[in-house]
C-alpha cells in the first residue's frame, strides 16, 4: 500500500442503528462478519435525494463500500441484500428484532471479528421474518448471544463449589454467572434470582440446540415470562443498564395481551 493513499474496502453488514450527525449526515453502527461492530458515516443521507438512505435502514442486511477516514470510516455505497418486510409490518417482530440488534450492539466490541455472532444475527433476522413466535426466538437468541460473548451461565453445577445441581428450584447469581447451590447461598452476599426447574431445563436446552429445535418447544406465557425475568435480569447486570428496547418488547408481547384478557375475562 502506498502511503497517503485512501484505503477502501467492501463488506456485508447488518445495520444495528443510526443517528443523525451534522447537517445531512448519519452515523451508522454496522455489524460485519469479519470486523465485528463498525461505526461509519454516510454523507448526505438525510437529504431527500439520497440514494443510500433507503438501503441503510436499521435491521437491513446490506453490502457496503467504505473508505477509511481519520476518525470514522465513510460509507460510499450501500445496497440492501435483505429488508425483512414481515418484520417491519409486525410490531412484535419489529421490537423483537430491535431488541436482538441492541443485544448484539451491547455485547460486541468495535473491530473485533466474530463471524459466529454475525451468522447468529442474520439467522435470527431470517427466522424472525417467518416465525409465529418471535418472543420465544428472542429468548433463544439472547441465550446464545450470552454464550458467544463468554457470559453463558453455568446451569449444571454450583458456580461456587462445583457440586452438580439437584433437580429443584435454584437461585441464579448474575454476578457469579450461574446457579448457587443451597449450601453456598448464605455465603453468597449477592442478589439472587429464583429460577424454577422448568426454566433451568429450557435454558439448558437452548444452550445445546439449534434454533429450529428451540422454537419447536411448546412454552406457555408463564414460562416465557420467567425466562424473560432471568435473562433480562442477567443481561441488565452484565451491560450495567436497562435495554432501551426491552420495555417496548414487553408492551407489544402478544402473550402479555392475552394474559391481561384472561384476567379481565370473568369466564
Ligand atoms: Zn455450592
Amino acid at each position: 500500500m502506498t502511503g497517503g493513499r485512501i484505503h477502501g474496502y467492501k463488506t456485508e453488514a447488518v445495520v444495528l442503528r443510526h443517528f443523525p450527525i451534522g447537517e445531512a449526515d448519519r452515523l451508522f453502527v454496522l455489524y460485519t462478519p469479519n470486523m465485528g461492530k463498525v461505526r461509519a458515516v454516510a454523507r448526505g443521507v438525510r437529504r431527500p435525494k439520497s440514494k443510500m438512505s433507503g438501503h441503510l435502514q436499521p435491521l437491513n442486511r446490506v453490502a457496503v463500500s467504505l473508505t477509511e477516514g481519520r476518525d470514522l470510516d465513510i460509507i460510499t455505497e450501500a445496497e440492501a441484500i435483505a429488508v425483512y418486510p414481515s418484520i417491519r409490518n409486525d410490531l412484535t417482530k419489529l421490537s423483537a428484532a430491535m431488541f436482538l440488534a441492541e443485544l448484539v450492539d451491547g455485547f460486541s466490541e468495535e473491530r473485533s471479528s466474530s463471524p459466529s455472532v454475525y451468522k447468529l444475527l442474520t439467522s435470527a433476522l431470517d427466522l424472525a421474518e417467518v416465525t409465529d413466535n418471535p418472543i420465544q426466538l428472542v429468548r433463544y437468541i439472547q441465550t446464545r448471544i450470552l454464550q458467544m460473548s463468554g457470559f453463558g451461565p453455568e446451569l449444571r453445577q454450583c458456580v461456587a463449589c462445583d457440586t452438580p445441581l439437584e433437580p429443584q428450584t435454584h437461585l441464579f447469581s448474575s454476578s457469579q454467572g450461574g446457579i448457587i447451590c443451597p449450601n453456598c447461598r448464605s455465603e453468597s452476599g449477592h442478589t439472587l434470582m429464583p429460577i424454577p426447574l422448568n426454566v433451568l431445563k429450557v435454558l439448558r436446552f437452548f444452550q445445546q440446540n439449534h434454533a429450529e429445535k428451540a422454537l419447536d418447544l411448546q412454552l406457555n406465557a408463564q414460562l416465557l415470562g420467567e425466562l424473560e425475568r432471568v435473562l433480562d435480569g442477567y443481561t441488565r447486570f452484565l451491560l450495567e443498564r436497562d435495554m432501551k428496547t426491552a420495555e417496548f418488547l414487553d408492551l407489544v408481547n402478544p402473550h402479555r395481551v392475552k394474559k391481561a384478557f384472561s384476567i379481565a375475562d370473568p369466564t
